[in-house]
């Protein structure tokens, strides 16, 4: 058992001792079977989580009508879960009603793929009755139970299966694949910040590539935003992904393969529920390459863009043009910079009102930028009375004119 599991045996410990049953179910036991660095550690019980509330002093209700407790135990918080079954699912994407059960192994039936259906023991002992470490030895993604019925349950569970197949470089066992692009135009019931999260992960995965053409070529991405009958393009996006690619990378790779203008990314993006930050981000890239595509990178560019930025727009500039990524220009022109940033500019406004004897109007802005230009190329010092200097002999140049 690794760290994080060890850390987390206490836990189970006292819901033992105080005469419940727990173990350690879902990612993490799939992770560890795998061999995978693990990060969350999820805990299911036979508890009531006021049960649970009573062991330990420390707890949040987060997700309590679901029956999740987070409970924080030196230092660590782990997601307390009482075992539950689900019914009904009327509208394929939320169960009519939760029942809390006392027993493990309805509770893993409840679960998505074999691989995420078992559980281990504070011993280290793997509680398995759908076959997951089978599955994980053929490296199959593979439903509990009929899939048709699983899907038709909660139809996020398709795009999960393809995000898998992305983080894990598995296959998805043939009922499953076929019951997956049967039923796919059920994906119209999920809300699309679930989606945004299954579809994020599975851009980050290392089989990136494959799972997006699948997301294609199943049906799965007339049911994603932005992307209806836009078969073609999302090929061809999948082709050009690569596997070092950040998520805001991939994003505007996938923006400049379905041919978006500049003006409609927002629109895009904001169907996708992404956070303000990201879609600027994402924006500032896109027209940085857009730059890119006439210029070659210069100090005012780099400066303009920042380091960071300025990479991203590399990266995907070279898949765009079937390219390999070469940044060293870049960095050599962002260590030449005398300043990395306005505030390092060694005058402010105040100053060149001062010197100027003038009112602030919109002359400052531009006598300003026009300072900050002359810094990056190197035409003036960093220095407050050189600039001086170099201003009031621009200035009286332009006077003469
Ligand atoms: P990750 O490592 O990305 O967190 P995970 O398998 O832990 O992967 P979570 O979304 O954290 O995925 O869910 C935890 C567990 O809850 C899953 O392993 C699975 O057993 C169950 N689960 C999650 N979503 C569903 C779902 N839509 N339907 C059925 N079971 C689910
Ligand atoms: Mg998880």
């Amino acid at each position: 058992m690794g760290e994080p599991f060890l850390q987390a045996v206490p836990v189970l410990q006292l819901i033992e001792n105080a005469g419940f049953e727990a173990y350690f179910v879902g990612g993490s036991v799939r992770d560890h079977i795998l061999g995978r660095k693990i990060s969350d550690v999820d805990i299911a019980t036979s508890a009531m989580p006021e049960e649970i509330k009573q062991i330990f002093p420390k707890t949040n209700d987060v997700g309590i009508e679901h029956g999740t407790i987070l409970v924080h135990y030196k230092g660590a918080h782990y997601e307390i879960t009482t075992f539950r079954s689900e019914q009904n699912y009327s509208d394929f994407r939320r169960p009519d009603k939760v029942s809390f059960i006392r027993s493990l192994n309805e509770d893993l039936q409840r679960r998505d793929f074999t691989m995420n259906a078992m559980a281990m023991d504070k011993e280290g002992n793997i509680i398995d009755p759908f076959a997951g470490k089978e599955a994980i030895n053929k490296k199959e993604i593979v439903t509990v139970g009929n899939p048709d019925e699983r899907f038709g349950e909660d139809a996020l569970r398709m795009l999960r299966a393809v995000r898998f197949q992305s983080q894990l470089s598995f296959s998805i066992e043939k009922h499953t694949l076929d019951s997956l692009a049967a039923h796919c135009k059920l994906l119209e019931n999920i809300a699309v910040e679930r989606k945004t999260v299954e579809f994020e992960k599975l851009l980050m995965g290392p089989a990136r590539s494959e799972a997006v053409q699948l997301l294609a070529n199943s049906g799965i991405i007339q049911y994603l935003p932005g992307l209806k009958g836009h078969c073609d393009e999302v090929i061809q996006f999948s082709g050009q992904l690569r596997e070092n690619f950040q998520l805001a990378e991939s994003w505007v790779l996938l923006v400049f393969k379905l041919g978006l203008q500049h003006k409609e990314i927002d629109g895009f993006l904001r169907e996708w529920k992404l956070p303000v930050q990201k879609i600027k981000r994402i924006k500032q890239i896109h027209s940085l390459i857009l730059h890119r595509l006439e210029n070659e990178w210069n100090l005012e560019l780099v400066y303009k863009a920042g380091l960071e930025d300025a990479i991203s727009a590399e990266i995907v500039y070279a898949s765009l043009q079937n390219m390999d990524v070469s940044i060293g220009t870049i960095r050599e022109l962002h260590e030449r910079l005398p300043i990395k940033h306005r505030k390092e500019l060694d005058v402010t406004g105040n100053d060149v009102m001062t010197w100027m004897g003038k009112h602030p109007g919109p002359w400052l802005r531009e006598i300003l930028e026009e300072i900050e230009r002359s810094v990056i190329n190197g035409v003036v010092p960093n220095e407050k009375e050189k600039i001086k200097k170099w201003l009031s002999a621009s200035n009286l140049k332009s006077g003469k004119n």
